[in-house]
């Protein structure tokens, strides 16, 4: 019997290496593949008699086939099924390329349904490489009303994946719905299992539509949920209240560089406010890249610090990671304070280290007291201790903490925690957030760190109180002054030697360059292929007396390190990268941001890459590169040229590529949502209307148990 739970491997011909393929797309259970959403859908909802086809349109056909053989196209080395189809108006042509196997399932006198493209060849009308279904009594799902189209991965097709889908699609009756019926019937919601079964396989386009909306409406719905749950939660606890120092603050402000914008100066006066309160902060700090928010929380820690408590910052990436740590020692080198960086292969302090070690047998080791030199072996130590299950281990002398997501491993705890900032914060699910602040281990006097999440999505403050609800919000609205506006532009293949000149010059007046390079196909999730093939042409062919060095999944963290930190002290002139630095990352002498196959990436992501240089008073560029002519690509990145804002881009952007599209579209830059759209501020304020009602009524939820159930799956799936 079949449930839910079913691990895919029980669902009829999926093997070993199909549910491999499988979990690349994150699916695993029954239940992970009825969650796997089409991103559009081909209409097929007429059949088209033959006589009636126009060339360039895709159509459906159903006739009987009067013909089907295999030949040899001995030129291209080629099979070539070929069949005629009629469907007694008119026969048609249609070929299929090497799938040889198409006449073992098709025979002369068959009735075929068809479904694709239909192109003109030599004044005749042809349809290639159809997909294809045999009219049995069984109900087509390839080629018949509307059919589901989902990314894929390597060697999965679609076909495989509806005929998957609509082998368990029965199931969606077994999930449990757990909107309260009351908001159900109020917005006129399908049912769970209706919105499931729908957008699937839909009835007609109104129903897509219907399905999406309860779809989305769940997603936003639940974070808002968990906001203000996290917000009753915050507002119940004390925290300490940190004294503002303002002597020692105006000495680290003046002995930077530069001075503070008032964005800078604002924000940070907001926070000061807050944490000197004993009631929790729950702040979003919002500032477009570049615009300095690492400062500001710098200032905060600083506080913090000089009352002698303790604060951590976790960002998304260990590159990232690495690199707060380094600039952090660097600023705080007069205050003398203890700054350590945990990830998950590299924990690490600036000053003699002392965890504690409550093993199993909760025998106290105190690890204090090491002399400088036993730095490196206490290191090692940690990190050995890290990995035992039962260890609990209490962070009690750092000032600050530094870290990814391995900072939230339920083992670590911190002594004196009063402050927990968030950089990159759309990277983080609310889940994460929470755990982050249920890392101090002063649960009995029940006390709360302050917290301050950090992002650069430049989305208006309406639209931040809402889907952020729970957070107040702080805003940098203006970059450093010395910044000039980086100049972008497309370039066209025939300028791409012009463009090589130009960075050349560039590299001689002692500047540095970004390369960065999409996936070439999603099989290759670490970036390999396409940086190898870009580092070698570069190294070889372009620039072979210029210094170059590549970055991308594969490699082991110790040697992006490396690779960074030579990028950072001017070693490496060019960077050829995935887009693993597309967040956080600050390298104020690169002034040319250069992007391969710029059509691949979104608006907001490459708006992103763009925030990697422009860091400094330098003039900055940014050249993107396209092989697509079509209008519709270079409309795209034309945005880019305009405007210099992420909001406008990432709206242009969900414009351009349109609503069928949305389900899909790469929101990075934006709060991880499957199916939800951010700039449907209607539902998004219908969610949060909702979620207040429902927490205003009854706060612990009781009164839903599979609601309460729900929430606490997703808690406890991170
Ligand atoms: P983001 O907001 O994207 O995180 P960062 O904090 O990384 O931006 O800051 C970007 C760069 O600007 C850093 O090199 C930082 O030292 C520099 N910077 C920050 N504040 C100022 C300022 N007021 N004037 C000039 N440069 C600044
Ligand atoms: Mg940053």
């Amino acid at each position: 019997m079949l449930t839910l739970e079913t691990n895919i491997t029980k669902i009829n011909r999926v093997g070993g290496v199909v549910a491999k393929r499988l979990k690349r797309l994150g699916i695993e259970t029954v239940h992970d593949l009825l969650f796997y959403f089409p991103f559009r859908y081909d209409d097929f909802s007429c059949i088209t008699p033959i006589n009636k086809l126009q060339a360039g349109t895709s159509a459906n056909v159903v006739g009987q086939i009067e013909l089907i053989h295999n030949k040899r196209s001995w030129k291209k080395r080629m099979n070539i099924t070929e069949a005629l189809i009629n469907d007694s108006t008119e026969s048609l042509r249609v070929i299929w390329f090497n799938q040889p196997f198409i006449t073992k399932n098709l025979h002369n006198g068959d009735k075929v349904s068809l479904a694709g493209k239909v192109e003109n060849e030599y004044n005749c009308l042809i349809m290639t490489s159809p997909m294809y279904e045999k009219i049995d009594h069984n109900k087509l799902v390839h080629t018949q009303g509307f059919v589901p189209n989902y990314h894929l991965t390597t060697n999965i097709t679609q076909k495989q994946i509806r005929f998957l889908i609509k082998q368990i699609i029965d199931l969606a009756e077994q999930l449990v719905d757990w909107l309260p019926i009351e908001i159900q019937q109020e917005l006129k919601m399908l049912s769970l299992s209706q919105a499931i079964t729908q957008i699937h396989f839909p009835k007609n386009n109104l129903i897509i539509n219907q399905a999406h909306q309860r779809l989305a409406f769940d997603e936003l719905f639940l974070i808002q949920l968990q906001s203000q749950l996290i917000k009753i939660e915050q507002n119940k606890s004390k925290a300490f209240a940190i004294t503002f120092h303002e002597k020692e603050t105006k000495n680290f402000v003046e002995q930077l560089p530069f001075q503070l914008t008032n964005g800078q100066r604002k924000s940070t006066w907001e926070i000061i406010k807050d944490i000197e309160q004993n009631k929790p902060m729950a702040r979003l700090l919002e500032g477009d890249v570049g615009s300095g928010k690492t400062l500001v929380a710098c200032l905060a820690m600083l506080n913090v610090a000089l009352n002698n408590k303790q604060a951590v910052l976790m960002v998304p990436t260990e590159i990232l990671a690495r690199q707060h740590y380094d600039n952090l020692c660097k600023l705080f080198n007069k205050f003398n304070l203890k700054i350590g960086l945990i990830t998950k292969s590299n924990q690490q302090v600036n000053y003699e280290l002392g965890i504690m070690n409550h093993d199993k047998n909760s025998k106290l080791k105190n690890l204090q007291s090491r002399t400088s030199r036993e730095n490196k072996l206490y290191a090692g130590q940690a990190r050995s201790l890290l990995g035992k299950q039962n260890s609990l281990f209490i962070i009690h002398n750092s000032d600050i903490v530094i870290g990814t997501h391995a900072l939230i491993q339920e083992k670590i705890k911190f002594k004196n925690l009063a402050l927990a900032i968030i950089d990159e914060q759309h990277r983080f699910g609310v889940e994460q957030r929470a755990a982050l602040l249920s890392r101090s281990n002063t649960d009995e006097n029940e006390q709360k760190p302050h917290l301050l999440s950090m992002t650069a999505t430049p989305i208006p403050r309406s639209l931040a109180l809402a889907l952020y609800g729970d957070l107040d919000l702080s805003i940098i609205n203006e970059l450093p002054k010395n910044r000039k506006k980086i100049i972008t532009q497309i370039v066209p293949e025939i300028k791409r030697n012009k463009a090589y000149d130009f960075i050349k010059e560039q590299i001689k007046q002692g500047r540095q360059i970004f390369v960065i390079c999409p996936l070439i196909d999603l099989s290759d999730k670490l970036g390999v292929k396409s940086v190898e093939e870009e580092y070698e042409k570069l190294d070889k062919i372009i620039f072979p007396e210029i210094t170059i060095g590549r970055l991308h999944g594969k490699l082991k963290s110790v040697e992006k390190e490396k690779i960074m930190q030579d990028f950072l002290d001017n070693k490496i002139k060019i960077l050829v990268s995935t887009s693993v630095i597309e967040v956080g990352v600050d390298v104020p002498n690169a002034t040319i941001m250069m992007i391969e196959a710029a059509d691949r990436f979104g608006l907001a992501q490459i708006h992103q890459f763009r925030g990697r240089v422009g860091r400094s008073d330098f003039q900055s560029y940014c050249f993107l590169f396209t092989d697509s002519q079509t209008n519709k690509t270079l409309e795209r990145l034309a945005a880019l040229v305009k405007y210099s804002s992420g909001f406008e881009l990432a709206k242009i952007d969900l414009k351009l590529r349109g609503p069928g599209e949305v389900y899909g579209i790469n929101q990075k830059g934006f709060p991880e949502l499957k199916i939800a759209s951010l700039f449907d501020y209607a539902l998004i304020k219908q969610a949060h209307d909702q979620a207040v009602k429902l927490i205003n009524q009854d706060s612990s939820l009781a009164s839903w148990p599979e609601l309460q159930e729900k929430l606490k799956k997703i808690i406890h799936l991170e």
